[in-house]
């Protein structure tokens, strides 16, 4: 599961619709309320473009912040220092394919105090019975 993966800009474009590609591989955001919201019961959260596991249902919260939230990351991710929009936040990336999924907020509730606001086009639901 620790492989990386890669693929040229044409597979990824060729492997996500254009919204998907533009969030996971342009770093960009979906418009906040805009993801109709994933279905409810146990289960986790894996990157829309490689599969990895990323997120567990029990640390989901909700933040009303517009975008799924979580409190804690499930599986390997990585954290970059994004600078752009004149702000210093915390980007997290998919650690297996580098997808961008959203950024990382010092505001979330205990445990962890953390707010992983991910963009919900990057999260594949999985259930589990
Ligand atoms: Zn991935």
């Amino acid at each position: 599961m620790s492989e990386k993966i890669t693929k040229t800009d044409a597979e990824w474009r060729a492997a996500l619709d254009p919204e998907t590609y533009r969030i996971t591989r342009e770093a960009g955001t979906e418009r906040p309320f805009s993801h109709p919201g994933f279905p409810k019961g146990p289960g986790h959260y894996d990157c829309v473009c490689c599969g990895a596991r990323l997120f567990d249902g029990d640390t989901k919260f909700e933040s009303h912040c517009g975008w799924p939230s979580f409190s804690q990351a499930g599986g390997k991710i990585d954290e970059l220092r994004d600078s752009s929009h004149g702000m210093i936040r915390t980007e997290v990336r998919c650690h297996r394919c580098d997808a961008h999924l959203g950024h990382v907020f010092p505001d979330g509730p205990p445990p962890t105090g953390l707010r992983y606001c991910i963009n919900g086009l990057a999260l594949t639901f999985v259930p589990e019975s």
